[in-house]
């Protein structure tokens, strides 16, 4: 955990773009943006993917897509429409292990996602 990449944005250890913080939660711009405009929202605990989520963890799932609906429509890409993704191990594109919610916006995203 000390090593995890997002564990050290949460903690500001590291510099990133923060675009919302709360009690629970971090969204802040990734580092290598696939779109006009992608963000990722991160839980401030580490929980390392997303189906290690339990049973009365429900919320922690809501709130990343409640921020990413808000920080959609705060950024303006709401309307036009955007992609809310979760990569989760090898096979998903999962490359850093702490859970998080990437927002992707401001271009047309294509089906199947390859
Ligand atoms: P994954 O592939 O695990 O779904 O997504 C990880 C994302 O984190 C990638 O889009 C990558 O560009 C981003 N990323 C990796 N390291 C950093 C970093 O140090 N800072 C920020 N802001 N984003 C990062
Ligand atoms: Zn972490």
């Amino acid at each position: 955990m000390e090593q995890c990449i997002f564990c050290r944005v949460v903690k500001k250890e590291l510099p990133s773009t923060i675009l919302y913080e709360d009690e629970e939660t971090v969204a802040f711009k990734d580092i290598n943006p696939q779109a006009p405009f992608h963000a990722v929202i991160v839980p401030k605990r580490h929980i390392e993917r997303v189906s290690d989520l339990k049973d009365d963890q429900t919320t922690v799932a809501a709130k990343l897509i409640q921020v990413g609906n808000r920080l959609a429509r705060k950024e303006g890409v709401a309307e036009k429409g955007y992609r809310l993704v979760i990569n989760c191990n090898r096979d998903g594109g999962q490359t850093v292990y702490h859970l998080h919610l990437h927002l992707l916006g401001g271009r047309p995203f294509h089906w199947p996602p390859g």
